[in-house]
């Protein structure tokens, strides 16, 4: 079986945060309210992505991967490293930390830890995300959060369209109401909720706060680990590396015309944010619009874009 670029249908949660957009903008089918999450690339239990063109329609990623495992990297992996969404803060989602691989093996049953990252997509004037806090230690944060001085404690800044930030495990932070981005993580679903606003869920009752389990991981140290991205010209496209950490290369491209692609013994996974083009290899070609969700498998052989589009572009 020769490797052929998929498609991937994406998983649409519900979300209390949740609004409307990103049906709206992706044009996905579905239901359109409180729609906070599409998980566009997953192979994670709460939603694994099933395979929508060519041979391996109606599988999940899973699937393929035990039956080709040459067509993700050179060695076997043991599991999907990555996760891949879509979110629409509708309204601003709760105050998190996430824990690194080590706590989580030890104390979620073998889970893998999570870094992200966020590409902002769109954002209402104004809007702003929680990136780290104030405390300079533990019993000053315990403190702080204890007497409900969240202003205080929580770091603000803007997020406008095209801006990028990078989350280590171990960071505080928060989405806030009116921004749609995209998030790229490591194949994790661990969230330790700090603060939750005081508010009810879907089902109405508050969601559960995890605020020992997150005291144990916040970073009170933090590294200056800020990205700085670096752009470099290929033939037809304009390649920004977003980031590079030991879990994903993130990267943004513009395509202009016509792209050949230089592809590396590990998989690239494609999200079309704007623009239309078409991807062209040796048996066939895909249509390429905003939306879109692509995985390229390892050693597919020549393949290019033709089109004008931007994508975020990730690898491990
Ligand atoms: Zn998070």
């Amino acid at each position: 079986m020769r490797p052929y670029p998929l498609i991937f249908e994406p998983s649409l949660k519900k979300r209390i945060w949740g609004g409307s957009k990103i049906n709206e903008i992706f044009g996905y089918p579905g239901a359109n309210q409180n729609i906070g999450e599409a998980w566009v690339v997953s192979d994670h239990p709460e939603g694994k992505s099933i395979i929508i063109n060519g041979e391996f329609s109606g599988e999940s990623l899973g699937v393929l991967m035990e039956k080709y495992p040459e067509w993700f990297a050179a060695a076997k992996l043991n599991k999907f490293p990555l996760l891949v969404k879509v979110l629409d803060a509708n309204d601003n989602l709760s105050v998190q930390v996430h824990p690194d691989d080590e706590y989580a093996m030890r104390n979620e049953k073998g889970e893998s830890g999570k870094t992200e990252c966020w590409y902002v997509i769109e954002s209402k004037p104004g809007a702003e995300i929680i990136f780290g806090h104030t405390a300079e230690n533990k019993s000053e944060f315990i403190q702080l959060a204890k007497e409900n001085k969240w202003d205080r404690l929580l770091a603000r800044v803007p997020a406008r369209a095209e801006d990028f930030f990078f989350i280590p495990s171990g960071k505080v932070h928060a989405i806030g109401k009116g921004i749609l981005l995209l998030e790229v993580q490591q194949n994790s679903d661990i969230t330790y909720r700090i603060y939750d606003y005081d508010r009810m869920g879907l089902d109405g009752v508050k969601r559960a706060l995890h605020f020992d389990k997150a005291i144990d991981i916040i970073d009170f140290q933090p590294a200056n680990n800020k990205p700085e991205p670096h752009t470099f010209e290929e033939k037809g496209a304009a390649k920004t590396t977003l980031v590079s950490c030991s879990y994903f290369t993130v990267e943004k491209w513009l395509v202009k015309g016509r792209h050949d692609l230089k592809l590396f013994d590990v998989f690239l996974l494609i999200f079309i944010v704007s623009g239309e083009g078409v991807l062209i290899y040796d048996d066939g070609s895909v249509l390429l619009t905003k939306g879109v969700s692509m995985m390229i498998p390892a050693k597919m052989g020549g393949c290019r874009v033709v089109g004008n589009i931007e994508a975020i572009v990730s690898h491990i």
